[in-house]
């Protein structure tokens, strides 16, 4: 681990466009933008602080080993994760949305549950949809996806879907409707366990800035 460096782990698209105006509280301003640079390493104003882009399922998994000292993420993709290594001090409350399991329009998902009927579960995330469905005591089958998820009923791969959803124009789109809300998401700071004490001096301060920001 480099100690003189801070490194920022985000992803690109709405975690990174949100936590612009929280990086700015820290002092923090990017010097390229990552849409246009293509740049998977993004500088900063700051010659010790370095923003790392990646995907929004990989930014855990580099704080987790040190590769970055910091990330923000989702609360989808760390329940996923398992959040080992990671503190989480604090809920930036942004990227908010809802995980929810959706059906076709038409689907009598009440009327399957009360039957004790066996589902067809399509989702990328698999833990979150076993514990939820477990808690109801649904017996389901698990079709791990990556992407696009809306289809999966739409063609028979599945029954219903667990997804994020925000304003339901995605779902509308697609004839499905959300019958089950599963939780809230926001995205997290979170931060590299030993970072916090080796660095400690550096990151406090950008951990108190996340969370004023944050709050106010
Ligand atoms: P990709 O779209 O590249 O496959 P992804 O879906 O994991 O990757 P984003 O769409 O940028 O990446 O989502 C990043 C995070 O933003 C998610 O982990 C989630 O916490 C949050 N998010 C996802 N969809 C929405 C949404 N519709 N509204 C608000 N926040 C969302
Ligand atoms: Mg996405």
């Amino acid at each position: 681990m480099d100690s003189s460096m801070i490194t920022i782990a985000l992803s690109k698209g709405r975690i990174f466009e949100e936590t612009l105006p929280l990086l700015a509280a820290a002092g923090i301003v990017p010097s390229e933008n990552p849409d246009s640079s293509r740049k998977l390493i993004i500088g900063t104003n700051r010659p010790d602080v370095r923003l790392l882009i990646i995907r929004a399922t990989d930014v855990p998994t580099y704080v987790q080993h040190g590769a970055a000292d910091l990330g923000v993420a989702g609360k989808d993709v760390l329940i996923e994760h398992g959040g080992d290594g990671l503190y989480q001090p604090v809920d930036l409350n942004i990227a908010k949305c809802r995980m929810m399991v959706a059906t076709p329009i038409g689907f009598d998902y009440a009327a399957a549950v009360r039957r004790g009927a066996r589902l067809s579960v399509a989702t990328k995330y698999v833990k979150t949809a076993r514990l939820f469905f477990a808690g109801k005591g649904v017996h389901i089958d698990l079709i791990k996806l990556y992407g696009s998820m809306e289809l999966a009923p739409l063609v028979g791969l599945s029954d219903v879907i667990v997804d994020l959803v925000s304003t339901g124009s995605t779902l509308k789109a697609n004839n499905l409707v959300a019958v089950e809300s599963i939780m809230e998401i926001s995205s997290r700071l979170v931060v590299n366990e030993a970072a916090m004490k080796l660095k400690h001096d550096r990151i406090q301060p950008i951990i108190q800035a996340f969370k004023t920001a944050a709050a106010g």
